[in-house]
C-alpha cells in the first residue's frame, strides 16, 4: 500500500530516525516478544517470573554471561530466540550460535530461525528482516551464514568448528549444549569460541543445556559462574527453601500415596507427612521466591571474577518441577523416578542416566562407570591383601604372579607419517584361570607406524619370556596391534609375516558389533602377492567397542581376587591408571535418550585400548580350543614345561599351582 498522507509518511519517517530507548531485553520481550514455532504458530510470550533473570541479563553490564544449567522443556530455547531476536532487531549485532553438531546447526537454521523470521508466521519485528534471495550487493544466504536487511549477522557454528574457522570477531555468543560439545586438538573448545567475543567492549554470552556426567563442560560453565538456587517460600509457614535440587530432592516423596509431593525443610511432620508442599502450589510459590547462592557447599575456586573479585557470569540451577507450563508435573516426575530406578535395579543404568539429565538437570554417572576412577585404581595396585602390587618384595626379578598362565599383548597404534606423537603403545598383559587378569608391563615406542623399523621394535616384545614366581618361562602367545589408523596397510603388511604371532584389530563402533568379530582375509592387491605367505593368509579382526567397553568396566567392577578379577602390578604407571578406563556413558547426540561410551574431552584411552585389544587376542586364542579349561590347562602345562621339561604328573595340574599368595589368597584353579 502506497501511503499518500504526508502526514503519516512524516511520522513513520520520524519514527525511524528516532534512537531507541535503552530499554532491558525484559521489557522488550514483554512489549514485543511472540513464540514462534512450525507446529504451533505465533504466541504471545509471557516471561515467567522464574526466567525474568535470563531476560534481565543480557542488557545488565554487570553480567557477562548468562549460564543456565537445566533440564529439557524450561523455555530456554525461547530466551536463546529473543536473545537473536533483540540482537538483530533492537541492536543489530554479529550474533554466532554454537551448536553442538553440524546437523544440528542445519536443523536450528531450518526450524527455528527460518520460522522467527518467516514473514507471515514469524516475530512480527522480524519481519523482512531475512531474505534467502541472492540480492545485488550480497550473497545469497545459507544455513550457516545470514546477514540481515539491516546489517546484523547471525554466524551458526558447530562445536567441531572452533580451531578451523579464522578468527572473527563476534557478540554475543550463544552456546547451546556445551556437554556434547567435542574436544578438539587445538585447544580448550569452550575458551575457543568465547575467544570469538573478541574485542567487543561489551561482550556477553548465553550458555545453556543439559549436563551429563560430573564436571563435563556444561557443569564446568555452570561453575565458572556465581552458582545461584531458586529458594521458594512454604506455602505453610513461609520458610524459604530449594525444591527438589540437591538435598531437596530427599524431601521429595517418590512412592506411596504421597508421591509427587514435598515435604517442608520445617514444618512438615514426618509422622503424619502433613503439611506438604504439592504442584498446585507452586505458581504462587514461584512468584515470591527468589535466585540466591548458598552461603556454604558451593564450589568457587573455578568462578570468572571482575577486578573486585565479583563474578560476572550468573549461572543458574534449574531445577525439576520448577516449570509449570509444559515439564512434567510432580506426580509425573515421581513416577518417571520410580519408572528408572526399577530398570536400574535390573542393571540397566540408561534411564535413571536420562532421569537425572533431562528431567533433573544435574550431571550424573551409575555406579558402574563412576566406581572405576584412576584413583580407586592407584588404591587397588596398594592392595597387595588382593595380590596387587607384585611383585612384592624389592628384590624379585620375576614379572608374573603365580596365578598367570599366559600372556598376550596389546598395541594402540598412534598417528603416522610423520604426525605429532605418533608412535606405539603397549600393554602386556596376562590372564589366568576364569580370565583373572594381571597388567606385566608398558612400552611406549617413538616413531612412525607407516615405518617397518617402527613396527619391528614390538619383536623383543613378543620374544621376551615372561618370569613367574615359580620360575616358569611365559613367552607372550599372541599379540593383537590396532590396524585403524594412519597406518592400516603398514599393520597389515608386517603382521603378514608374523602370522600366528600378530593379529591386526580394528575397532567396530556399532552397538551391537561382537567383542571380537570373525576373521576377515586381508586382501592384499595383486602386485604384493609377495607378502602373502601360501597357505597362512592374513585375518584381521574386529573389537565391538561398545560390547569391549562394557566387558571390561564389569571385571574392573569384580571386587575380591578370582575369575575377572584385575590385577594391578608395582610399575603400572600412574598414566596407565588414568587411562585404563576414561570413558562415559553418554548420549549419542545431545537430544537423545540414547547412551553409548565416549571420551570425555581432555582424557587419553591408550590404556584402556591396549587392554581391550590384549582381551581380543585372549580371545582369539580361546577359539583354538573346545573349552576355556582345556585352554587353561595346556598353557599351565606349558609353563610348567619350562621348569622341569619332563613333568611327572601332567594329570595333576591343580595340585602344582595351589598356594598361598602373600594375602593369603588360594588361587582359584
Ligand atoms: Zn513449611
Amino acid at each position: 500500500m502506497i501511503t499518500r498522507s504526508v502526514r503519516s509518511l512524516a511520522r513513520g519517517l520520524a519514527a525511524k530516525l528516532k534512537p531507541k530507548p535503552p530499554i532491558t531485553m525484559l521489557d522488550y520481550v514483554e512489549k514485543y516478544g511472540y513464540i514462534t514455532s512450525p507446529s504451533d504458530g505465533r504466541q504471545k510470550w509471557y516471561t515467567r517470573p522464574c526466567q525474568r533473570d535470563w531476560f534481565l541479563a543480557p542488557t545488565d553490564p554487570a553480567v557477562q554471561c548468562m549460564v543456565c544449567m537445566k533440564p529439557s522443556r524450561v523455555g530456554w530455547s525461547e530466551y536463546v530466540k529473543f536473545v537473536i531476536q533483540f540482537f538483530t532487531d533492537w541492536r543489530p549485532s554479529k550474533i554466532m550460535i554454537v551448536q553442538p553438531t553440524d546437523d544440528e546447526v542445519k536443523k536450528y537454521s531450518d526450524e527455528d530461525i527460518e520460522t522467527m523470521f518467516d514473514p507471515a508466521h514469524g516475530a512480527p519485528r522480524l519481519k523482512n528482516l531475512l531474505s534467502n534471495k541472492k540480492s545485488r550487493t550480497s550473497l545469497k544466504n545459507t544455513y550457516n551464514y545470514k546477514r540481515l536487511a539491516n546489517g546484523a549477522i547471525i554466524d551458526l557454528r558447530h562445536a567441531g568448528s572452533a580451531g578451523s574457522a579464522r578468527r572473527v570477531n563476534r557478540n554475543p555468543v550463544l552456546m547451546e549444549e556445551p556437554a556434547a560439545y567435542p574436544q578438539l586438538s587445538e585447544g580448550d573448545t569452550l575458551q575457543l569460541f568465547l575467544q570469538r567475543a573478541g574485542t567487543a567492549v561489551d561482550p556477553f554470552f548465553t550458555i545453556g543445556g543439559t549436563p551429563v556426567h560430573p564436571n563435563d563442560y556444561m557443569e564446568q560453565c555452570f561453575k565458572m559462574g556465581d552458582q545461584q538456587y531458586r529458594y521458594y517460600p512454604c506455602p505453610h509457614c513461609g520458610h524459604y527453601q530449594e525444591l527438589m535440587t540437591r538435598d531437596a530432592w530427599q524431601r521429595f516423596i517418590k512412592e506411596g500415596e504421597h508421591a509427587g509431593k514435598l515435604m517442608c525443610e520445617k514444618c512438615t511432620n514426618p509422622e503424619t507427612l502433613s503439611p506438604l508442599i504439592e504442584y498446585r502450589h507452586l505458581r504462587t510459590m514461584d512468584e515470591h521466591a527468589g535466585w540466591a547462592c548458598p552461603r556454604e557447599g558451593v564450589d568457587r575456586s573455578k568462578q570468572i571474577l571482575d577486578d573486585e573479585g565479583n563474578p560476572i557470569w550468573r549461572s543458574q540451577q534449574f531445577g525439576p518441577g520448577m516449570s509449570y507450563h509444559r515439564a512434567a508435573s510432580w506426580s509425573e516426575l515421581a513416577r518417571r523416578y520410580r519408572n528408572a530406578h526399577a530398570q536400574l535395579r535390573m542393571g540397566n543404568p540408561d534411564p535413571m542416566q536420562v532421569f537425572h539429565n533431562t528431567d533433573m538437570g544435574i550431571p550424573w554417572e551409575p555406579a558402574q562407570a563412576s566406581r572405576i576412577t584412576a584413583e580407586g585404581l592407584a588404591k587397588r595396585q596398594q592392595d597387595a591383601a588382593m595380590g596387587n602390587g607384585y611383585p612384592w618384595r624389592q628384590e624379585d626379578t620375576w614379572h608374573l604372579p603365580r596365578g598367570v598362565l599366559l600372556v598376550t599383548i596389546g598395541v594402540d597404534v598412534q598417528g603416522g607419517g610423520g604426525s605429532q606423537g605418533e608412535g606405539l603403545r603397549v600393554h602386556v598383559w596376562g590372564w589366568g584361570f576364569g580370565e583373572e587378569s594381571w597388567h606385566v608391563a608398558e612400552f611406549e615406542i617413538d616413531g612412525d607406524p607407516t615405518q617397518f623399523e617402527t613396527l619391528d621394535q614390538l619383536n623383543p616384545v613378543m620374544a621376551k619370556a615372561w618370569i613367574r614366581e615359580d620360575g616358569a618361562q611365559i613367552p607372550a602367545a599372541l599379540g593383537a596391534i590396532d590396524e585403524g589408523g594412519l597406518a592400516t596397510e603398514s599393520v597389515r603388511r608386517w603382521c603378514a609375516a608374523r602370522v600366528g604371532r600378530w593379529i591386526p584389530v580394528r575397532g567396530l563402533p556399532q552397538p551391537k558389533a561382537e567383542l571380537l568379530g570373525k576373521g576377515v582375509p586381508v586382501d592384499f592387491n595383486a602386485k604384493n602377492q609377495a607378502a602373502r605367505q601360501p597357505g597362512r593368509d592374513l585375518m584381521y579382526y574386529s573389537v565391538g567397542y561398545e560390547r569391549s567397553v562394557n566387558h571390561w568396566a564389569t571385571q574392573l567392577n569384580i571386587k575380591a581376587p578370582g575369575p575377572g578379577y584385575v590385577h594391578i602390578g608395582r610399575d603400572t604407571s600412574s598414566q596407565t591408571l588414568a587411562e585404563l578406563f576414561p570413558w562415559k556413558r553418554t548420549p549419542v547426540s545431545s537430544k537423545s535418550s540414547v547412551r553409548h561410551w565416549s571420551l570425555p574431552a581432555g582424557a587419553h584411552d591408550e590404556a584402556g585400548d591396549c587392554r581391550r585389544y590384549a582381551y581380543a587376542a585372549l580371545l582369539k586364542l580361546a577359539r583354538n580350543y573346545a573349552s576355556s579349561d582345556v585352554m587353561w590347562s595346556r598353557w599351565q602345562r606349558q609353563a610348567l614345561r619350562s621348569i622341569n621339561p619332563d613333568p611327572p604328573s601332567e594329570s595333576k595340574p591343580a595340585l602344582q599351582l595351589s598356594g598361598k599368595r602373600p594375602g593369603g589368597f588360594v588361587t582359584n584353579w
